[in-house]
């Protein structure tokens, strides 16, 4: 039986890792469908601590890995299918049953995206669902935001930091976001919203990059295209918790819910990361939640848990 496993190699699990590993717990980490998370999706990371000339998203997933490695964690391929809780716990990975007195989940979330063919191998070439890792390289040339609710909102106020224009193109004509953040971004000059409308192709130049996009009108079905450096993709995230669901308490958008700290509704269940935080969904404040579940896993083991 295992001490402590934990579930996702992103930024929380990784983190996790290390201090569980340094407390000798042994932790025995899952590597689920999409080692390192989303930070092996991001190019340049300029704004974790330590890195003042950044860092490529993988690389820094690389070196958080090695540290824990270091320590003793113990990295496994595998999805987990479902979840019983108990004495011990119980994940069933890839058909086997595996067993741990504590549980980290920190299977993160997965942005959506729109769904268009060849739309995964522009990730990172003009497409782009996160507007705080990729914004700054936008300086001056016009982008789009994609949605209408308060990811949208957000994220095309913050881009118009760089960008000449941001074209904010959403399916209807009403805003999903609160009204705060849809008045704020619809007050400022250099947000044009494109109402009606939705993306349906990803233009590109000879050498693959994103030159533009293909706009559809939702009310005649005309097209037009409209020329934009980067598209930022922000029609919400799937937090990743299906083995987990019915089991662990979510609130109404799915992501888990913690108590006292990183704790859930199971003793001995703690979660971390981007899968209990449709808030802030930063790297460092998910290594942030890893170090605070690693901690409160340690304290519950050493309190007989
Ligand atoms: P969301 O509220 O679910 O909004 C998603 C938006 O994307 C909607 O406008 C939706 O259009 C559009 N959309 C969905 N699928 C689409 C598709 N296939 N093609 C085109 N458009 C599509 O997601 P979110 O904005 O990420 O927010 C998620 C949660 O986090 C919300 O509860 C939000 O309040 C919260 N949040 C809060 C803050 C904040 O307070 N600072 C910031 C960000 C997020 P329709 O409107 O037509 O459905």
């Amino acid at each position: 039986m295992e001490n402590v496993i934990i579930v996702g190699t992103g930024c929380a699990g990784l983190t996790a890792a290390i201090y569980t590993a340094r407390a000798n717990l042994s932790p025995l980490v899952l590597e689920g469908r999409m080692p390192g998370g989303q930070l092996t999706t991001t190019t340049a990371v300029e704004n974790f601590p330590g890195f003042p000339e950044g860092i490529e998203g993988p690389d820094l997933i690389m070196l958080i890995h090695r540290q824990a490695e270091k320590f003793g964690a113990r990295f496994r391929y595998g999805v987990v299918e479902e979840f019983e809780p108990g004495t011990p716990h119980r994940l069933k990975v890839d058909g086997e049953w595996i067993e741990a007195r504590a549980i980290i989940v920190a299977s993160g979330a997965s942005p959506r995206y729109i769904g268009l063919e060849g739309e995964s191998a522009l990730i990172g070439h003009g497409l782009t669902s996160c507007a705080t890792c990729d914004g700054a390289f936008y300086r001056d040339v016009p982008v789009c935001v994609v949605g209408g609710g308060d990811s949208a909102c957000e994220e095309a106020t913050f881009l118009t930091r760089f960008a000449s224009t941001v074209y904010l193109i959403h399916r209807r004509d009403t805003l999903r976001a609160s009204k705060i953040m849809a008045d704020r971004a619809l007050a400022n000059p250099k947000i044009k919203p494109l109402w009606n409308s939705t993306v349906s192709a990803f233009l590109t130049d000879a050498a693959g990059e994103v030159r533009g996009v293909r706009l559809r009108d939702t009310r005649n079905a005309s097209e037009s295209d409209l020329e934009v450096k980067c598209v930022f993709v922000a029609i919400g995230h799937e937090p990743n918790t299906s083995a987990f669901r019915g089991i662990l308490a979510t609130d109404e958008n799915g992501y888990l819910v913690q108590k006292h700290g990183t704790g859930t509704n199971i003793p001995g269940v703690f979660a971390a990361g981007d899968v209990a935080d449709h808030v802030y969904r930063q790297a460092i404040t998910a290594a942030g939640q890893g170090c605070a579940a690693a901690i409160d896993a340690e304290r519950w083991l050493a309190s007989g848990g």
